[in-house]
């Protein structure tokens, strides 16, 4: 067929709202324009949230670097005798939370390392102690890599972690450790950590208790566009199944120091082309992020007219992708992502990690607004 008539056959979908398949997404990779992907991901995007651009205070915190494991794109991780090399005591954790707590963050995002020697109690033991802390805030902790360690550290069945960590304080799970679940790219970045199999088993475990997670994808290095859409059918398959995932973040790759630095950095039109074909071929999913800090402030902004809805948070204190090279500031301000949102022509709305509506008061209390819909 000729590319004209496939571009139509497409266009004709989106419109009439039903489902790209596989070819379809081939399609969009190799053969439509930047411009196509962009009216097409914008007509999806207005669809699902109107004019609603999302944004939250978030806090981060890596309670370590030390990993066991050396994946080929990670400048984060590090031995245990590194000089670079963390573990964060109590004190400092329980000051983070102190920090998030003052700037008003109603979410603290937790990732780190799967430190050598440490027990599974001790990942435990951050979450109870934020959480006892700090109740108000939402701990978005630990990623299916993570959950998988627990798992080879304890023997115990994820479902069982899952209940125990959200007895003490879990309250969803961050989207991270995905990055390409194609075997033929997997193998060769990160063949030691949990596998596209144990990544899903977790995410079903938890959408099955109630518990909301997210999903990523790592594009820009040794993938190619046929693993990139393998990728994106399976979070839309298991969506299917059960309705758990809240959020997709597309992140780009970033080559300083680590194993992939010889390859380029992602462009920014690739950034905007994987945005519009993730918001395109995910069409259960009802938010697409531009994750300011992978992306760039500038590239983040118009990523809102490429599919996004959602340009995540204020972040402060976060390392993973500064440690790679990342040139953006360490945080926005609120007043900052409300100016980028309005200066783009959407609405700028404040939503906590569950997409309730946050409301801040005068003397700078908050509470959620439980009532906000969670578009569809
Ligand atoms: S990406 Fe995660 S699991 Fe892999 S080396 Fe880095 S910290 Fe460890």
């Amino acid at each position: 067929m000729a590319v004209a008539m496939q571009l139509k056959t497409i266009r004709e979908k989106i419109e009439n709202g039903q489902r790209l398949t596989f070819e379809d997404g081939m399609v969009l990779e190799e053969k439509a324009d930047l411009f196509f992907l962009a009216k097409m991901a914008h007509l999806v995007r207005t669809r699902k949230n109107g004019t609603t651009a999302y944004y939250n205070v978030n806090v981060h915190l890596n309670p370590t670097n030390v990993c066991v494991y050396r994946c080929s794109f990670c400048a984060f991780r590090a031995n245990m005798d590194d000089v670079r090399a963390y573990v964060m005591s109590d004190d400092e954790i329980l000051a983070r939370g102190a920090d998030a707590d003052q700037r008003g963050a109603t979410e603290m995002h937790i990732v780190g390392g799967l430190h050598n020697k440490k027990p599974f109690e001790w990942y435990r033991h951050i979450l109870e102690i934020v959480h006892k802390a700090y109740p108000k805030i939402h701990l978005k902790a630990y990623t299916a890599v993570e959950w998988d360690w627990f798992q080879r550290l304890t023997g115990r069945p994820i479902k069982d972690l899952l209940q125990e960590f959200r007895d003490v304080g879990m309250g969803s799970i961050p989207g991270g450790g995905a990055e390409i679940f194609h075997e033929e790219v997997r193998s060769q970045i990160c063949e030691h950590k949990a596998d596209t199999a144990k990544w899903f088993e977790c995410h079903r475990e938890a959408h099955k208790l109630g518990i909301r997670s997210n999903a990523t994808m790592l594009y820009g290095h040794i993938e190619k566009p046929v693993h990139r859409i393998d990728h994106l059918i399976r979070l839309r398959e298991l969506q299917e199944e059960t309705g758990g995932f809240q959020t997709f973040i597309p992140l780009a790759f970033h080559p300083n120091n680590n194993k992939l630095s010889h390859l380029p950095k992602a462009s920014g039109v690739m950034d905007l082309r994987v945005m519009a074909i993730s918001r395109l071929m995910l069409d259960n999913f009802p938010h697409i992020k531009a994750y300011w800090v992978m992306l760039g402030i500038k590239t983040a902004q118009i990523a809102l007219w490429h599919g996004a809805d959602d340009i995540d948070g204020t972040v402060v204190h976060e390392k993973i992708y500064h440690d790679a090279g990342s040139d953006s500031p360490q945080e926005l301000t609120v007043q900052e992502i409300r100016h980028l949102i309005t200066e783009a022509g959407f609405n700028p709305l404040e939503r906590d990690t569950l997409y309730q509506e946050v409301i801040r008061e005068p003397n700078q209390s908050w509470k959620r607004r439980m009532s906000l819909p969670i578009s569809q």
